[in-house]
């Protein structure tokens, strides 16, 4: 789609991407002088695999103020990126034939993570009506002698929702008589939370899986630092040690100015973050109600991360303008790139069919006239169904 997107681009049409999962705000000036600072005293040398010390120290302490988690430095370690946190954890734990369950809709890069360290990914489908959350029943149902990891996001990408305490409790006294699974907790959109949702991670809330959870977080999202590639994850120390062996033989570490910087980031002024939600909030909010006034278009308001998860079965079976039949979400995505002129990312690359998501971290200029393409097209279809 992004490549479609592009593709439009160069050939002069106007094109809004709503596709991106990034944040659209530039990185904070307190962080961007950190850098700069690194790089001028000479901060530019290699570092220990796991970070460097003051970086741990600020990690080790946001989790015990922010999370209610200790963890003592050798079980915190950071990396390129959430992702390689992510990748490091499976490729130091899966033999071929262990299992992870994913839960559905999942983030594109989950399954494909487990195959390339030679797992298989068990998809479990999370409904609409259950908030697209993993209920304990199916979790439970899903559970084999060869299961190895239950990979959780939350606030997840894409559907935006929040597991509260209670959920993740109920899915942690699952594990009381599997002791064989470990969780990954994906919190890399932990700041991003609305209205009344209150995130919380499990290792914090069911204190019995903490000795077999890696607590995985990074500076992309809150910070809007995507570029930079810093994420950190914290568990059992002789899991962290296994990822550090991996890590010291493939990417070593990440950029030293990256890690100053995440020392501000972290431990730092972050006091842009309140600015940040409430225009995430705004958006979301607008979104979701210009997309409820497209035809064919449904969604609620998600309470977490940059995403609305938008159902589109109401345009299946339309005839587009063009004369083309609207089969799949593909079919949707392409027909809004197409006609008009929106990039969105189609369900099926998160696994839930017939479903979009549209990121709102963009500008409110940008998703309203987004959003109205989008209804005008949506609207095209019903004229060529009454044609
Ligand atoms: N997990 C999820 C659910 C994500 O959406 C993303 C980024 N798209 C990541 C992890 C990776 O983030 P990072 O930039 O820290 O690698």
């Amino acid at each position: 789609m992004t490549a479609k997107a592009r593709e439009l681009k160069e050939l002069g049409k106007s094109v809004i991407a709503l596709s991106a999962g990034e944040p659209d705000f530039d990185t904070p000036e307190n962080v961007k002088n950190a850098g700069i600072d690194a790089i001028r005293s000479g901060k530019t040398k290699y570092t220990p695999v796991p970070g460097i010390a003051p970086l741990l120290k600020v990690i080790q302490e946001k989790f015990e103020c922010e999370n209610n988690l200790h963890y003592e430095i050798n079980q915190i370690t950071t990396a390129c990126g959430a992702k390689q946190i992510l990748f490091n954890a499976l490729f130091a734990t899966l033999d071929p034939g262990d299992e992870v369950i994913i839960p559905a809709p999942c983030w594109v890069s989950y399954p494909d993570m487990v195959r390339l360290a030679g797992g298989s990914p068990v998809i479990i489908s999370c409904s609409e009506a259950d908030g697209f959350k993993l209920t304990p029943e199916a979790f439970e149902k899903h559970i084999t002698p060869r299961t190895r990891w239950l990979m959780l996001n939350s606030p997840s990408n894409p559907t935006g929702a929040v597991y509260s305490a209670e959920e993740l409790r109920a899915l942690a006294e699952v594990l009381r008589n599997h002791s064989h699974v470990m969780v990954l907790a994906d919190d890399i959109y932990e700041k991003l939370v609305y209205d009344e949702a209150k995130f919380a991670t499990i290792a914090a809330v069911a204190p019995w899986v903490y000795d077999r959870t890696l607590t995985v977080n990074g500076v992309s999202k809150a910070n809007a630092m995507t570029g930079w590639r810093l994420g950190y994850g914290a568990g059992p120390a002789d899991l962290i040690k296994a990822m550090n062996t991996i890590q010291g033989q493939t990417a070593s570490h990440t950029s030293s100015i990256s890690q100053y910087a995440a020392v501000e980031a972290i431990g730092g002024d972050q006091s842009y973050l309140p600015g940040f939600i409430k225009q995430y909030e705004a958006r979301r909010d607008l979104v979701v109600r210009k997309l409820n006034e497209a035809y064919g278009l449904r969604c609620t308001a998600p309470d977490g991360a940059f995403y609305v998860f938008a159902s589109c079965e109401g345009l299946i079976g339309r005839r587009t303008p063009a004369g083309q039949i609207i089969r799949t979400d593909e079919d949707v995505a392409m027909f809004l790139l197409e006609d008009a002129g929106v990039a969105v990312v189609p369900g099926s690359g998160f696994l839930m069919s017939p479903y979009f998501r549209i990121s709102y971290a963009s500008s409110e200029a940008e998703l309203t006239e987004g959003c109205d393409r989008i209804i005008a097209a949506c609207q095209a279809l019903v004229q060529e169904d009454a044609a």
